[in-house]
């Protein structure tokens, strides 16, 4: 079997046609959500238009992560902020995923410094 590819074509090695099982698949644009992005995709042969979800490293709602980045600023454990958010939102956040954001949002833990300032807040 020739394994060439049409460069012609632009196909989609990975994906196939839920409906025909087609590997003449276009993408149709994409669509964000809060939790991630979904790229819809489109048959050439039927026409079948379906989605697939592409899930980011991120999980989580940007709400969410933001709240726990000004809570932990306001003086709070990660253990404690974890538990916070848990009780806020119902979804359990691993301490080291919330360490990872921390640290990914370096610009905004610049707020950590102010904190000084902002007394009572
Ligand atoms: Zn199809």
């Amino acid at each position: 079997m020739p394994t060439s590819h049409n460069p012609k074509d632009h196909i989609l090695p990975t994906l196939s046609c839920p409906q025909c099982g087609s590997k003449k698949i276009k993408k149709k644009g994409k669509r964000h959500t809060r939790y991630e992005d979904r790229q819809r995709y489109g048959c050439n042969k039927c026409g079948h238009t379906f989605i697939r979800e592409v899930t980011k490293h991120a999980r989580y709602p940007v709400k969410l992560i933001m709240e726990s980045l000004s809570f932990y600023n306001l003086g709070y454990s990660a253990r404690q902020t974890v538990s916070y958010l848990k009780r806020r939102f119902g979804i359990k956040v691993p301490e080291k995923t919330f360490r990872h954001w921390y640290t990914a949002h370096t610009p905004i833990s610049t707020y950590h410094q102010l904190r000084s300032h902002i007394k009572g807040v």
